[in-house]
């Protein structure tokens, strides 16, 4: 039975900007931490510099390249320009921006309700996301989407991060499924789902700027919002060699 005709058993999710607003509250703790930091200039380039910064340094780290202290240390010495601060004085500033983006933590509106709607169909849950365990347990809980979910996956107990296919095959495990009869739910081609769709898994692009819910882009289906992800519907599986791995800005990597 090829992939288009099993029915979907399990549903794979990523967190950060699919569940719950990260680029949101990211922007809004770089927008204190400038404040706080009498950084002079267009807020606004103050943003798009982190999150180019993030784009740089946070792969690197889930590619294990470097530590997760090193790639947050290498982070704040470039933004603030401040290449002599020491390892204790970058991670005081690091804190101070991670406090600040904890407490802007929200939940899509529609992500509780698709959730919900998956759990009385019957269909297990596994949040996987690129981050850390602790920090991605916590985003859960206290958007209050924890108690709606069957397994956490973060790339930091897992054998690979997105979009390397054993991230996708060790969570399908988790949830007694294999990979072949996960649907994989997200906002990043690349992480989620190019990498579903190489580890053999069906994939939905959640795009909230996209016109309508309905399109396709390059044979796998893009909704709009999460309320359009129906429960048992059955994905587009287009053979991984259609797939084009052109990176998409927009769904950059999340980092905390
Ligand atoms: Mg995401």
């Amino acid at each position: 039975m090829g992939r288009a005709e099993r029915p979907v058993r399990a549903v794979l999710l990523d967190l950060d900007d699919t569940l719950v607003d990260h680029a949101g509250a990211a922007r809004a703790a770089v927008l204190a931490f400038v404040r706080h930091h009498g950084r002079d200039g267009d807020p606004e380039q103050h943003v798009e510099r982190w999150r180019a910064l993030t784009d740089e340094w946070y792969p690197r780290y889930q590619r294990r390249e470097v530590t997760l202290d090193e790639h947050r240390r290498a982070r704040v010495r470039a933004f603030l320009d401040a290449s002599g601060l020491t390892d204790a004085e970058a991670d005081d500033r690091f804190a101070d921006y991670q406090r600040s983006y904890r407490s802007q933590w929200r939940a899509f509106d529609d992500a509780a309700p698709l959730l919900r709607r998956l759990r009385d169909a019957g269909l297990p849950t596994g949040v996987l996301t690129n981050g850390e365990q602790g920090i991605q347990t916590e985003k859960l809980r206290r958007t209050g989407l924890l108690d709606l979910v069957d397994v956490v996956a973060a790339s930091s107990g897992l054998p690979a991060a997105k979009p390397d296919p054993r991230a996708f095959g060790a969570t399908a495990a988790l949830l007694g499924v294999a990979v072949e009869d996960a649907l994989m739910v997200g906002d990043s081609w690349e992480n989620d789902v190019r990498g579903a769709l190489e580890a053999g898994a069906a994939a939905v692009l959640l795009d909230r700027r996209a016109a309508r819910t309905g399109t396709v882009r390059d044979g796998v289906d893009v909704v709009r919002s999460l309320d359009d992800v129906a429960a048992g519907t059955q994905p587009r599986t287009p053979a991984p060699s259609r797939i084009s791995r052109t990176p998409n800005s927009a769904n950059s990597a999340a980092a905390p």
